[in-house]
């Protein structure tokens, strides 16, 4: 029963997450520290990644976004120079830091083929 199924991820660069009407939403990558959104010149804004306590903050209570998506205790970043929301990598390291590589693409945990 075991069909292949490889998905293709052409473009690994840019991640579709679901968007929030007044915040752009992206995927941290792997390890990502730094914001890699480019202005309309191609140029890479690299401000760094910070995480951000959005049920703090005046302005995000007002909008609201993103407590209705993600509820009020999210771990969320943004980016500080170009305030782009970045969710955390499910691949990121959280307890242990004793990384296992990568096992698996966005979304899909794939098993390790040979189990003992
Ligand atoms: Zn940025």
């Amino acid at each position: 029963m075991s069909t292949t199924e490889i998905q293709a991820s052409s473009t690994a660069d840019d991640q579709s997450v679901p968007q929030l009407p007044n915040h752009k939403v992206k995927l941290k990558k792997h390890l990502q520290r730094s914001c890699n959104e480019k202005d309309e010149k191609g140029k890479l804004c690299g401000g760094h990644l910070k995480r951000w306590f959005y049920a703090k903050d005046v302005v995000e209570k007002k909008c609201g976004d993103i407590e209705r998506a993600y509820g009020t205790g999210a771990e969320i970043y943004r980016c500080e120079h170009c305030k782009t929301i970045y969710l955390p990598n499910p691949q990121d390291p959280r307890v242990n830091v004793a990384g296992a590589g990568m096992i698996s693409v966005f979304g899909l945990t794939i098993p390790p083929k040979d189990a003992k």
